[in-house]
C-alpha cells in the first residue's frame, strides 16, 4: 500500500516571524500517526534551517529546488549536495512556476531530477496542464511529455520519487480539480507508469494532487483511489494544513 503523503510548499512566503509562528503551530497540532502519513514542508532555502531546527521530527523539512548538477561558479543557485550536507531528506522539482515563469523546459527539469536522486535526495516531481491545454483535450499528452522527460533522465528508479500532479488552472486560484478529474488525470498517469516504466512503479509511486486544497475539499480528493496525497500552497501557510494532514486514510 502506498503511505499518504502530505507536503506543504510554502513558496516565497514568510518572515522570520511569520515562519517561526507556523512552525508552532505545526508543532502544537494534533496529527494521525506518520505510520498513516508522512509529512514534508517546504520553506524558503534561507529558512530551511530555522525550521529544521525547530520543527517536530515528525514533519520532514524540503527544499523548493535545486541545482542540475554540481555547485560551483552557478550564482544564487544551491547544489543537491548543499542540501543533502544540511540533511534535507526532499527536494520539490519542476513546479509550474519554475516551469512557466522561469522557463524550466522538460528536460532541465528530468535532469535536476536525475542529479538530486543521484546524491541521495527524494524528489516531489511535479507535473500538470494549463487551462489551454486542459480545454484542447490535451491533459495526458501534457502530463506524459513531462514524464517522459523524467523517465528519460532517471529510468527505471523510481523509488525515491513521488509524483505531483497539480493543473496550473487549479494552482492559486481557488478552482480545485474535482475529485473525479483529479482521479481521472491519477489513472491516467498510473497507466502510463504501468506501460512506460514497470507495473512495481506504477503501483509503488504515490500520485499526489496539488492546486487549492483546502481543508474543505481534501476529503473528498482523498478518498480516491489514485490520490496518495496532496501538495499544498496557500493552505499549508494556515493552522489548517493540520487537518489536510489529517485526511490520511
Ligand atoms: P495552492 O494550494 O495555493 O493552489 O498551490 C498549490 C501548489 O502549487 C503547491 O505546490
Amino acid at each position: 500500500a502506498r503511505k499518504f503523503f502530505v507536503g506543504g510548499n510554502w513558496k516565497c512566503n514568510g518572515t522570520v516571524e511569520s515562519v517561526s509562528k507556523l512552525v508552532d503551530t505545526l508543532n502544537a497540532g494534533e496529527i494521525v500517526s506518520t505510520d498513516i502519513v508522512e509529512v514534508v514542508v517546504a520553506p524558503t532555502f534561507i529558512h530551511i534551517p530555522l525550521v529544521k531546527d525547530r520543527l517536530r521530527s515528525e514533519i520532514q523539512v524540503s527544499a523548493q529546488n535545486c541545482w542540475v548538477k554540481k555547485g560551483g561558479a552557478y550564482t544564487g543557485e544551491v547544489s543537491a549536495e548543499q542540501l543533502v550536507d544540511l540533511g534535507i531528506p526532499y527536494v520539490i522539482l519542476g513546479h509550474s512556476e519554475r516551469r512557466h515563469i522561469l522557463k524550466e523546459s522538460h528536460d532541465f527539469v528530468g535532469q535536476k531530477c536525475a542529479y538530486a536522486l543521484s546524491k541521495g535526495l527524494k524528489v516531489i516531481a511535479c507535473i500538470g496542464e494549463t487551462l489551454d491545454e486542459r480545454e484542447a483535450g490535451n491533459t495526458i499528452k501534457v502530463c506524459a511529455e513531462q514524464l517522459i522527460a523524467i523517465k528519460e533522465a532517471i529510468g527505471e528508479n523510481w523509488s525515491d520519487v513521488v509524483v505531483a500532479y497539480e493543473p496550473v488552472w487549479a494552482i492559486g486560484t481557488g478552482k480545485v480539480a474535482t475529485p473525479e478529474q483529479a482521479e481521472e488525470v491519477h489513472a491516467e498517469l498510473r497507466k502510463w507508469l504501468a506501460e512506460n516504466v514497470s507495473a512495481e512503479v506504477a503501483e509503488a509511486t504515490r500520485i499526489l494532487y496539488g492546486g487549492s486544497v483546502t481543508a474543505g475539499n481534501c476529503k473528498e480528493l482523498a478518498k480516491k483511489p489514485n490520490v496518495d496525497g496532496f501538495l499544498v500552497g496557500g493552505a499549508a501557510l494556515k493552522p489548517e494544513f493540520i487537518d489536510i494532514i489529517n485526511s490520511a486514510q
